[in-house]
């Protein structure tokens, strides 16, 4: 198999930052794969300009996170939201396997790639329960990056989103401690050799 062409294969290191003061993350493996097969997935939503979001489940092997299953759920989107319905039928896939819910991924299909305060506020219940937790955006139509994995900076990024109840779309103030809100991970990186299981529950 000669899986190291994928347009996935370089890891998004380059741009990426340290992980924040506040403690040492551990790695997660995520097949490129994965990522192409989703925006497959996607492809008949993102030809209507509607979302598609996915959840990740990873299992822990000393010390690193392997992203593992990739469960499509039932869903309802727009061009610019996703809302995934009837979530105990994912947590129970996740729960059978003892895999950790470690991410999310979502399409943007004629959005940049970015993460929008909805996203943030999605993002926010991932990592309060896994401090890895990386939400992954899909943007086939931007053309200055097709796709960027992202986490909450932390702790300032955390400390907006906790305090914050607005819903809906709506600004952000800056953390108080001068970090970005949500920043590149530098701790997730691709592997090829990663076999993973899709169920596309919609
Ligand atoms: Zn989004
Ligand atoms: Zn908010």
């Amino acid at each position: 198999m000669t899986q190291t062409d994928s347009k996935f294969a370089d890891s998004d290191q380059s741009s990426c930052n340290q992980p924040s003061a506040s403690g040492v993350l551990q790695d997660v493996h995520i097949s490129p794969l994965l990522m192409e097969d989703f925006l497959e997935l996607a492809r008949e939503n993102t030809e209507k300009d509607l979302e598609t979001c996915g959840v990740l489940g990873a299992f822990l092997e000393h010390g690193t996170y392997y992203v593992t299953t990739l469960i499509i759920p039932k869903q309802e989107s727009t061009s610019s939201s996703c809302e995934a319905l009837k979530e105990e039928e994912f947590f129970a896939i996740q729960n059978e396997r003892s895999l950790f819910p470690v991410g999310w991924i979502h399409t943007h299909p004629s959005q940049s790639c970015f993460m929008s305060s909805i996203d943030l506020h999605t993002h926010f219940s991932y990592q309060a329960m896994v401090p890895e937790a990386f939400a992954i955006v899909m943007a086939p139509t931007d053309q200055s990056r097709s796709y960027g994995i992202f986490r909450l900076s932390d702790p300032g990024g955390m400390s907006v989103l906790k305090e914050c109840e607005e819903s809906g779309f709506h600004p952000h103030g800056e953390p108080a401690d001068g970090s970005p809100i949500y920043e590149h991970c530098a701790n997730v990186f691709t592997n090829t050799n990663l076999r993973f299981e899709i169920f596309d529950l919609r």
